[in-house]
Formats: structure tokens, C-alpha cells, sequence
């Protein structure tokens, strides 16, 4: 273990996600935030529910278009029924992923179809590489599960103590499901190439850092680990607990978000509004087909900044509160 011969930055730091709520049903934005925007490639993450839903409060997010990311959509509780400019029609069921990647563009729009809905609803920068790249959608009905200390671990994406996920990634990424119905313990080795985001779904969850106690975090809370960590240790609160664990090498390029948009530049976002905008059949986003509504049109694009890469490899640049509000929560899912 390498040792610091200078006062070491902060290994980790507990932040509080936006709290919004649409139409009944709650969202939690654990990013981005004011105090950070991405941990490794991942650059929003949204825990929406768990709500009960009415035909009234149901969930409906007409088709809108993405670009320069990666949607990737959890389900916990609930049924959403997924439609895109490729022609994809999917059902997203409890223990499911479903991926879509948008590249130069794609447009999707998702409806719930149960009086029940919790999910996590994340976003993954694409690498510059990729960016432009064609756009593509997949679904994963199932992930691998396994035992770690008393909680029951699904790999989301990437690879954990042998296991590995069918679902691909552009750039070095970890995301596991962590759940406990009574008191559970488990030491995770970390790789210290990677910065972590521990999201508290449900209950309550202890953590240690390198044995450093970072003492509770409940939902609404996301705990930030930078790199260079060795370990983790995860002590549910004793009751039902569940956790998401992302992770990933701090992102090496500014990244811009705003709206549904992952770009580099306010000229790019102003292209993209204009030609979604502009196009009666989406253009390079092209057009959902049987959704049984409007699309829903890009705001007016305001002063970005272009983002730089921050010290301390914070990864994005941008307003913290255009990105807040562009995910304009019914749009950003
Ligand atoms: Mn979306």
C-alpha cells in the first residue's frame, strides 16, 4: 500500500442529491450536483420511486431525443415500456437492464405500466471516440447474482471478484446492486484506479474507507470515494437495505450536460436543439413510432459554459444548475 508523505486529499465525501417530484412520484439526483458531476463515466444518476401510481400520476415521458451518452435503466419495482427511433419496443421488468446507447442521436419515449414503480435511471458519457458513433439499443433480462456477506449482489455492469456482466461498456466501469433483508457485512476490494459512488436506494448503510468509518447514509445521500481507496466495507443498518455501487476512472474529458444532451460545447447543444427542434421527423434523432402523444421540445439553450477538467480529476465541467434543471426530471429518463 503506497503511503502519502503529504496531508492526503479527502478519501471520500458524503453528498446530498436534488430532490425533485413529478406528478407524485420522487426523484432523488444524486448527480450531478454542485459539488460533483461524475464518478468515472457515470453522469446522472436518478433514483425515481417508489411510488404507488394512479392513471393519473402514471408515468408518461413523450418521445424526446439524447446524444453523447449512454441510458441504462435498472428496474427495481414496476413495468416501463420502452419505444425508440430504432424501432425497439421493450418491457423493463424488476431485475432488468435496459441499455441505449444514443451516440449522434437516437429518441425514445418510456410509459409505465404498473401501479408500481421504483428505478434507477443512470446515464454514462460516451468517450469522445464514441460519441459520434451509431446509435443502438439492448435489453438484459438477467444479471448475474451472487452472495457477498449477507447481501445479495447483482453486477450491473463491469467486472467484481470473477463475475463479470454481459453488458458492455466504453470505458473501465462498475456498477452493482447490493441488497439486505436483515444485518449484513461485506468487505469490498476496491481497485484504486477508480473513484466510487455508493447511492442509498433503501434503509440505511454504514461504511467504512480503508477502515476509515464514514459513518451512515440513507437515500438521498450519495457516498463519493476517490481513487486510491483500497477497501470498503458495507454494514446495512440491520433491517431492509439496498445499495447501488458505481464506479469507474475519473472521467478524462470535460463533459457538458445539459437538457437530454452530453456534449463538449454550447455550440454543439444549440446544433442539437435546433435540429430536434426544427425537424418535424427528428432528424439525426429520427422518430418514435406508437407513442400516443406530442414529443417534447428542447428549451431555450442558455449561456454555457465550456467545461474544463477541474483539479482533482472532477471530471465535468458546466452548470450545475442547467444540468439540474435540463434533466427537467420528466425528460431525464
Ligand atoms: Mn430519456
Amino acid at each position: 500500500m503506497p503511503i502519502d508523505a503529504n496531508p492526503s486529499p479527502a478519501r471520500w465525501e458524503r453528498l446530498d442529491a436534488h430532490l425533485g417530484d413529478v406528478g407524485g412520484l420522487t426523484i432523488r439526483r444524486a448527480l450531478p450536483t454542485t459539488r460533483r458531476r461524475m464518478v468515472g463515466a457515470w453522469c446522472f444518476l436518478d433514483h425515481a420511486g417508489p411510488a404507488d401510481l394512479t392513471p393519473a400520476t402514471a408515468m408518461r415521458v413523450g418521445p424526446h431525443p439524447h446524444t453523447g451518452l449512454q441510458t441504462f435503466s435498472w428496474m427495481i419495482e414496476g413495468e416501463i415500456l420502452h419505444r425508440d427511433s430504432l424501432g425497439s419496443e421493450q418491457v423493463l421488468r424488476p431485475g432488468q437492464v435496459n441499455l441505449m446507447t444514443a451516440g449522434r442521436g437516437i429518441s425514445h419515449s418510456e410509459e409505465s405500466q404498473s401501479d408500481r414503480l421504483q428505478l434507477a435511471q443512470l446515464w454514462i458519457a460516451l468517450p469522445d471516440h464514441r460519441r459520434q458513433g451509431p446509435p443502438a439499443f439492448e435489453h438484459f433480462p438477467s444479471l448475474p447474482t451472487f452472495p457477498m456477506g449477507g447481501f445479495g449482489a447483482t453486477l450491473l455492469v463491469g467486472a467484481f471478484e470473477g463475475h463479470r456482466s454481459p453488458v458492455p461498456s466504453h470505458t473501465p466501469l462498475l456498477g452493482m446492486d447490493l441488497m439486505a433483508d436483515a444485518a449484513a457485512e461485506a468487505t469490498l476490494l476496491l481497485d484504486p484506479a477508480f473513484e466510487y459512488g455508493v447511492m442509498v436506494l433503501e434503509g440505511r448503510l454504514s461504511a467504512a474507507v480503508n477502515d476509515e468509518s464514514t459513518g451512515l447514509s440513507e437515500p438521498g445521500q450519495l457516498l463519493y470515494v476517490a481513487p486510491g481507496a483500497q477497501s470498503l466495507r458495507l454494514i446495512s443498518g440491520g433491517g431492509k437495505c439496498r445499495a447501488l455501487l458505481l464506479g469507474g476512472p475519473p472521467f478524462p474529458e470535460p463533459v457538458l450536460l445539459w437538457w437530454n444532451f452530453v456534449g463538449r460545447t454550447r455550440e454543439e447543444m444549440a446544433a442539437y436543439a435546433a435540429e430536434w427542434n426544427g425537424r418535424e421527423d427528428g432528424g439525426v434523432f429520427g422518430q418514435v413510432r406508437g407513442y400516443d402523444g406530442p414529443r417534447l421540445m428542447a428549451p431555450v439553450v442558455p449561456p454555457l459554459k465550456t467545461p474544463t477538467l477541474a483539479s482533482g480529476g472532477t471530471g465535468a465541467g458546466g452548470s450545475a444548475s442547467s444540468a439540474g434543471s435540463a434533466g427537467s426530471a420528466g425528460s431525464a429518463t
